[in-house]
């Protein structure tokens, strides 16, 4: 009988869990479906739409390998897909269907409608853990609530990690064909604009790609990570964040290859290794996260005495923050770093989400939808997760007197300056001396560029007693 396989983002034919156990109950027929309204709704990036699109061709052509159809289905809106799936399991006599689980709330309706749909017209649907290397909801404290501090839920992660490493799944065999033709994945989904070549060269598509990424870095790169990691200028980190996003790769091959580098050690044993490991599980706990505490993926701040915040309002000051332009050399090489790339290095991200909720004091929700607009590895929990902690709103965030200082930070990271010259070229003709100094009004203007929007001792008093406010 007929299986079908609903891939979401678990663009892979390795080690993906539902597609394997589909491929052990029969013949498989995997589907996909195209939802630009929802999509739009959710501000997906134009560059993750085409890192899908790209995926799905290389997806499509490793399934035909393996005499599995892909088939592309377009509808508006994730509320249209019980009836959509339903039509298609009935079209081809399929007896079942299975997908992998996903967790953000809008996720969870329409997994638990499909869910529903399928238990209605009498068709099994089976359902599977695959994004997180444990059930969300099952690591928990003694009392039998969700962790709060990530150095906590860590303890408990290593724990069970020494009970039982999750294994890595094969790829599904090839099964006999069915003669059933795949559908050509387009080029393009409406309302999502074409990406640059620029992007689609640095984001190679395909688990092959992935593959080669985690090779490079755990041979060359991963033995020096803990001294590069907060390097925006070295090519220091895995930056398979794309490809975990979209689940080109597993948690599971990545926890396997460090722990490999590591001769076997995942909380001891080499430092890059170690703290790899612990990166790993930083988008395990906000997974975690999003699950057990649901306000959280509903949009507000983990902590209630935040939610009602007085943010400024500063349209001038928010739109010079998005495009680069607030005079502060580390920030605006780091924000058109992520317009240019569809990705912006982890230090970064920490520096510009601080700048915008604390020297700027505008509202940490505009800056997490604004990444989200333009990440190719945007993931609600991550993003979500990064930006709380970054407006000490979160779980376990920074506390709110930590501001860091984008100028020494720039200093300590990018100690040449190489970084900013390459993503600000006004300054490119700056020494690395000079590069970190304050220059005169008259001197920027010479340069073309920007003066700063913010006095950064100053915006940093403000927000200290703003935050001691509330
Ligand atoms: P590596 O250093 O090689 O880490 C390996 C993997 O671990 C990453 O690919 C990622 O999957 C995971 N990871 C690393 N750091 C974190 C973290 N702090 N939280 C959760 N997972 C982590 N990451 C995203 O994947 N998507 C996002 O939308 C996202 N938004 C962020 C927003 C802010 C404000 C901040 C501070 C962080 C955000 N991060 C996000 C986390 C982190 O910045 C990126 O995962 C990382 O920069 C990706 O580069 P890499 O793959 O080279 O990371």
């Amino acid at each position: 009988s007929i299986h079908l396989c609903w891939l979401r983002n678990d663009l892979r034919v390795h080690d993906n869990t539902a597609l394997w156990r589909a491929s052990q109950r029969g013949q498989v027929v995997a589907v996909y479906l195209i939802t630009p309204a929802t999509w739009s709704e959710h501000e997906e990036a134009a560059s993750k739409v085409d890192f899908w699109l790209r995926n799905l061709t290389e997806l499509s052509r490793e399934l035909g390998e393996r005499n599995i159809p892909l088939r592309l289905v377009e509808v508006e809106h994730w509320r249209d897909a019980p009836r959509a799936l339903i039509k298609l399991a009935e079209s081809m006599q399929a007896s079942s269907m299975s997908f992998n689980d996903e967790y953000g709330v809008h996720e969870q309706l329409r997994d638990q409608a499909v869910a529903d749909a399928f238990a209605e017209a009498d068709l099994d649907c089976q359902r599977h853990v695959d994004q997180t290397l444990f059930r969300p909801g099952t690591l928990l404290t003694q009392s039998g609530s969700m962790y709060k501090v990530y150095s906590q839920f860590r303890k408990q992660a290593y724990s069970a990690l020494h009970r039982q490493l999750p294994a890595c799944l094969p790829a599904p065999e090839r099964q006999q064909p069915l003669y059933m033709a795949s559908d050509p994945v387009p080029e393009r989904v409406k309302g999502f604009q074409a990406v640059s070549e620029v992007i689609r060269t640095l984001w190679p598509a395909g688990e092959h790609a992935a593959a080669d990424r985690l090779a490079l870095f755990t041979e060359h790169l991963l033995e020096d990570y803990e001294d590069t990691r907060d390097r925006p200028d070295i090519d220091g980190t895995s930056r398979l964040s794309a490809y975990l996003a979209s689940g080109v790769i597993s948690v599971r091959q990545c926890l396997h290859a460090a722990i490999g580098h590591n001769l076997g050690e995942f909380d001891s044993g080499k430092p890059g290794g170690v703290s790899w490991i612990n990166e790993l599980l930083w988008r395990e706990f906000y997974k975690h996260i999003l699950v057990c505490y649901a306000h959280v993926s509903r949009g507000e701040a983990f902590r209630a005495e935040y939610q009602d915040f007085n943010w400024r309002h500063d349209p001038e000051g928010l739109e010079a923050w998005r495009t680069g332009r607030t005079g502060i050399p580390i920030i605006d090489a780091a924000m058109r770093q992520m317009l240019a790339t569809g990705w912006m290095h982890n230090r970064l991200r920490m520096l510009t989400a601080m700048f915008l909720c604390k020297n700027l004091l505008i509202n940490w929700q505009e800056g997490e939808r604004w990444f989200m607009r333009h990440l190719i590895d945007g993931d609600l929990a991550a993003n979500n997760g990064g930006w709380q902690w970054s407006a000490s709103t979160g779980t376990d965030s920074a506390p709110y007197f930590r501001v860091f200082n984008p100028a020494t930070q720039a200093q300590k990271f990018d100690p040449d300056g190489s970084f900013i010259r390459e993503w600000v070229p006004e300054l490119s003709s700056l020494s690395p001396r000079e590069i970190h100094q304050p220059l005169s009004p008259a001197r920027l203007a010479e340069l073309g560029y920007p003066q700063p929007i913010v006095d950064l001792k100053a915006s940093r008093q403000r927000a200290i007693a703003a935050f001691r406010g509330a």
